[in-house]
């Protein structure tokens, strides 16, 4: 009873809350915000962010990321955990999961109350390909061993990357997929889906609704779980198979995003590359790949 009432009076937080009127005829025309099963896709400008805040802050939630820092990848770490407390879900509680073959070069990065970094040893990889195909398999073992007991959202996201500007509560939702920069405009015949029937990751000519990012991508457990485990079995299958798909894991991540449509889709705000000029309709970068050179970083090339 008294749980109920504190809760009941918590929840009424974000109706103290002065905030301008919200309209259905008026918003930003330069984008869509839906999609056609009605999932919202965020841009700057479609969301009130202090509204939304107060509306997950008494929910006391708990987001989980994983991070991998294989080989040379370590130094990428740094600039994306000092970028990450000062921009993404500041002021909520969020655990980083950065699996790594090299503890020792962790760098040690002061995080704010609430937030807290565990490092998970992995094995180091002669072929970047199996780094990469190996996460989700990772992904799977920590919701199983670790998140269900501490942890309500996870997202998973590339090392090679820094944030630049918010990423908060707005991107919450039970599926969640990041819109890639550099094909939104193209005609999906053009999406570098992985195209040979052969393949579990195979997407039809004239199939697909967007090109989905391998680089970021989260939910809840559930739905993360489901994901990761299935892209896992289906990487397998090809492999025994004898086929890499196209693009790897993230292949496998965009035939499930097209099959289990993601119930909140970010825009290409979410995982832009710094190597491309901003489009006139991306009004804020918020987090971005950082402009690496593969022969220097990957065990192979
Ligand atoms: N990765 C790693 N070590 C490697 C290769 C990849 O830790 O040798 C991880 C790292 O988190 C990286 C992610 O896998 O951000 C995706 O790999 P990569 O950036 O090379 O793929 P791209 O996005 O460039 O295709």
């Amino acid at each position: 009873m008294v749980l109920t009432v504190l809760t009941a009076l918590t929840n009424c937080l974000c109706f103290s809350l002065k905030y301008s009127q919200p309209s259905i005829v008026k918003g930003r025309t330069d984008v869509v915000a839906v999609t056609p099963w009605l999932a919202p896709i965020v841009w700057e400008g479609t969301f009130n962010p202090v509204l939304l805040d107060s509306i997950y802050k008494p929910k006391k939630i708990s987001i989980a990321v994983t991070v991998f820092a294989v080989g040379k990848y370590i130094m990428f770490l740094k600039n994306f955990l000092e970028t990450a407390e000062q921009h993404f879900f500041v002021g909520f509680n969020v655990h980083v999961y950065v699996f790594t073959d090299r503890p020792k070069e962790v760098p040690e990065v002061k995080m704010a109350d609430g937030r807290q970094l565990t490092v998970r040893l992995v094995p180091s990889s002669k072929r970047w390909q199996e780094i990469s195909a190996r996460r989700m398999e990772l992904i799977q073992k920590l919701i199983d061993e670790q998140l269900r007991k501490n942890s309500d959202y996870i997202f998973c996201l590339d090392v090679d990357s820094k944030f630049h500007d918010r990423w908060g509560t707005e991107s919450l939702g039970g599926l969640v997929a990041v819109i890639h920069p550099g094909y939104y405009l193209d005609n999906r015949s053009k999406f570098p889906y992985e195209r040979r029937s052969a393949s579990k990751a195979y997407v039809a000519d004239g199939e697909g609704d967007f090109y989905y990012c391998g680089g970021a991508f989260g939910g809840i457990l559930e739905e993360v779980y489901l994901l990761a485990s299935t892209c896992r079995f289906n990487f397998e299958e090809d492999a025994k198979n004898g086929i890499e798909a196209a693009w790897q894991e993230e292949s496998h991540l965009n035939r499930y995003m097209w099959i289990n449509k993601p119930s909140k889709v970010l825009s290409p705000e979410y995982l832009w590359q710094d190597f491309k000029a901003r489009n006139p309709e991306v009004k804020t970068i918020r987090f971005s790949g950082v402009i690496k050179n593969y022969a220097d970083i990957r065990p192979n090339v």
